[in-house]
């Protein structure tokens, strides 16, 4: 990489909301490639570099994970604000993934069953109290994937996306590219 790519690297934020942090961990898996890419991007607001808050306005915004309490949709929102362009990867940014599979339960069930009934807490919460303490996120009615919240410029599909797919897109992004992608790079665990 020239010194020159290095004077006009990129900046680049990412998060995770409703996720596992398995896409995160997918983008550390380019290996040696992360030489190339800390001289093509500067990371900004991530959890890679623990920046808890946008310092400037970002090229790039990468989002793992759906909504499913207000905490996602004001982080995803102040994405939205702060990233020309917010690409949504894994199938939990894309879809609601893992997560939604409690969309077609009403939220009260599904909060009583985790405080409540659940094999782990049965008989263990007396005062039967579901927790709605002001400073813990609210949870939403169902899990929304990224795009139901804001526009989202790009989709990288897997769970987690393979490297190959995040380095192509990564690179076509920043270098201004179509991105062609290969077949060979989907991946679905
Ligand atoms: Fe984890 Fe898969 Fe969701 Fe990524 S898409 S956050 S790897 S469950």
């Amino acid at each position: 990489m020239s010194p020159k790519a290095a004077k006009t690297r990129k900046i680049i934020a990412t998060t995770s909301l409703a996720g596992c942090f398995g896409c995160h961990m997918s983008l550390l898996d380019i290996d040696e490639r992360l030489f190339d890419l800390i001289e093509l991007v500067e990371f900004n607001k991530s959890p890679f570099d623990d920046i808890k808050t946008f310092t400037r306005e970002c090229d790039i915004g990468l989002v793992e994970g759906g909504c499913c309490n207000d905490e996602n949709v004001h982080v995803l929102t102040e994405f939205r604000k702060h990233c020309k362009t917010l690409v949504a990867f894994g199938e939990c940014a894309l879809m609601g993934g893992l997560p939604a599979l409690r969309n077609t339960i009403p939220l009260r069930e599904c909060l009583e069953e985790a405080y409540l009934h659940g094999p782990t807490v049965a008989g263990r919460n007396p005062q039967g109290l579901i927790p709605s303490d002001p400073d813990i996120p609210k949870i939403l009615n169902r899990v929304y994937p990224c795009h139901e919240v804001v526009k989202i410029d790009y989709f990288l599909p897997g769970c987690p996306p393979s490297a190959d797919l995040i380095w192509d897109a990564l690179v076509a992004l920043v270098t201004g590219q179509e991105l062609e992608p290969q077949y060979r790079t989907f991946k679905f665990d």
